[in-house]
C-alpha cells in the first residue's frame, strides 16, 4: 500500500535541509521497498510571498490528506513586521491545531561522539536519552478567557487561563504509557500540584491511567524541580510527560543538555497515527543560504516519521545508525565542530549520511 509524505520545507535554512532529508528519504524507500509518495507545498513566509497566507487552503487539505508531514522551518525577519495573524508561525500553528496534533514528542538524545559539545560535564550527560512528551493543544496557551484589559479601577491587567479536561489528560498520559513501555518503562509526570488545581486533576488522572499500565514505574515531580533534576541529573529520567507550557519550557532545556539545537529531531501526533515531523529548531536566518546547517535533525524527523507513522521501523534504525557512523567518522557542521574540527557542509553531511546508509 502506498503512503503519502507532505513534505513543507518553509522559510531560512528550510529548503537546505529538507533537500537532504529527503534525499535520505528516497534512499531507504527504495531500499525497503516502503512505497511512500512524497509531494511539496508552501507553508510560511515561502507561502505568504506566493499565495498571501502562511497556510494555504491547498497546503491544509493535503496535509489532512497525508499520512505525514515532513517540515523544515518556518519564518524570517522579511515577515517580522507583519501582524501576528499574518506571520509565518501562523502555518505552523495552523496545522498543528486543523490536524488535531496533540501529541509532541522530543527526544533528547546525546550521542556519545558529541559529549563534549554540551554545556554540561560528558559524565552528567553522556549516555542521555530522554523522552519528553509534551501536550500540544490544550493549556494555558489555548484557554479561553484570555486577553488584556482595563479594570474598573483604571489598571491595566493582562490574563490568561489554564485549562484541561480530563480526556485532554487521559490520551496524553496514554501516549506517554505507551512509549515508556517501549523504552525503559518509567514516567515522570510533571505538575504544579501544589499550587495549580487543574494540574492536581492532571496527576489523578495520570493515576488513573496508570492502572492499564502496571508495568511502568509513574513518578511525579513538580516542575520547579524537574527543571533543577534536568541540569543537575538528567538520566534519571526516561520518559517525562506534561502540559503544553511546562513541556515547552522543559523540551529546550533538555536540548541544549545535548549541545545542538542542529542535532534534534520532534513529532507531533494525533489520535489516528498521523503526525508532523520537523526538527525542533527554527529557520535561522543568520546562517541561511551559506550551506553551514546542520541537516540532521531533520533527517533524524525522518526517522521518527519511518517509526511513528509510517510502521517502518527498520528504515529508521537504520537512518539512525547511519547518523552514527557518520558521527563516528568525524563529520561535524558547524554547530557541533570542536575546536580541531573542519566544519563540513550541509551538502557534504547529506552525503555523507546517504553513503553509510549504503553500509
Ligand atoms: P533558530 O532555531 O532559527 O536559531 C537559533 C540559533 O541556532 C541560530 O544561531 C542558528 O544559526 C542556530 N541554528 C538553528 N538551526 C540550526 C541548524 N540546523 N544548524 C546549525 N545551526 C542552527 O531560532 P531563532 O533565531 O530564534 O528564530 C529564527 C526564525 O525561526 C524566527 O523567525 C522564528 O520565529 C522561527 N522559528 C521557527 C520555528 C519552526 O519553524 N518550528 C521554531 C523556532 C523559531
Amino acid at each position: 500500500m502506498t503512503k503519502s509524505v507532505l513534505v513543507l520545507p518553509g522559510d531560512g535554512i528550510g529548503p537546505e535541509i529538507i533537500a537532504e532529508a529527503t534525499r535520505v528519504l528516497d534512499s531507504v524507500n527504495t531500499r525497503f521497498d516502503l512505497g511512500i509518495e512524497t509531494s511539496e507545498a508552501l507553508v510560511g513566509g515561502a507561502a505568504i510571498d506566493a499565495e498571501g497566507s502562511p497556510l494555504p487552503a491547498d497546503t491544509l487539505a493535503r496535509a489532512k490528506a497525508a499520512d505525514a508531514v515532513l517540515l523544515g522551518a518556518v519564518g524570517g525577519p522579511k515577515w517580522d513586521s507583519l501582524e501576528m495573524a499574518q506571520r509565518p508561525e501562523k502555518g505552523l500553528l495552523g496545522l498543528r491545531s486543523n490536524l488535531n496534533l496533540f501529541a509532541n514528542l522530543r527526544p533528547a538524545l546525546l550521542y556519545p561522539q558529541l559529549a563534549s559539545a554540551s554545556t554540561l560535564k560528558p559524565e552528567v550527560v553522556s549516555g542521555l536519552d530522554i523522552l519528553i512528551v509534551r501536550e500540544l493543544t490544550g493549556g494555558i496557551y489555548f484557554g479561553e478567557p484570555r486577553g488584556v484589559h482595563t479594570r474598573e479601577d483604571g489598571v491595566r491587567e493582562g490574563f490568561n487561563t489554564y485549562r484541561y479536561s480530563e480526556p485532554e489528560i487521559e490520551r496524553i498520559a496514554r501516549v506517554a504509557f505507551d512509549a515508556a513501555m517501549k523504552r525503559n518503562r518509567k514516567l515522570c509526570s510533571v505538575d504544579k500540584a501544589n499550587v495549580l488545581e487543574v494540574t492536581v486533576l492532571w496527576r489523578e488522572v495520570v493515576e488513573r491511567v496508570a492502572r492499564d499500565y502496571p508495568e511502568v514505574e509513574l513518578s511525579h515531580m513538580y516542575v520547579d524541580n524537574a527543571a533543577m533534576q534536568l541540569v543537575r541529573a538528567p538520566k534519571q529520567f526516561d520518559v517525562m510527560v506534561t502540559g503544553n507550557m511546562f513541556g515547552d519550557i522543559l523540551s529546550d532545556c533538555a536540548a541544549m543538555l545535548t549541545g545542538s539545537i542542529g542535532m534534534l529531531p520532534s513529532a507531533s501526533m494525533n489520535d489516528s497515527g498521523q503526525g508532523m515531523y520537523e526538527p525542533i529548531h527554527g529557520s535561522a536566518p543568520d546562517i541561511s543560504g551559506q550551506g553551514k546547517a546542520n541537516p540532521l535533525a531533520t533527517i533524524l524527523s525522518v526517522a521518527m516519521m519511518l517509526q511513528y507513522s509510517l510502521q517502518s521501523p527498520e528504515a529508521a534504525e537504520a537512518i539512525r545508525s547511519a547518523v552514527g557512523r557518520v558521527l563516528d567518522q568525524g563529520l561535524r557542521t558547524a554547530d557541533i565542530a570542536g575546536p580541531n574540527d573542519t566544519p563540513v557542509t550541509t551538502r557534504a553531511m547529506g552525503d555523507a549520511v546517504l553513503n553509510a546508509l549504503k553500509v
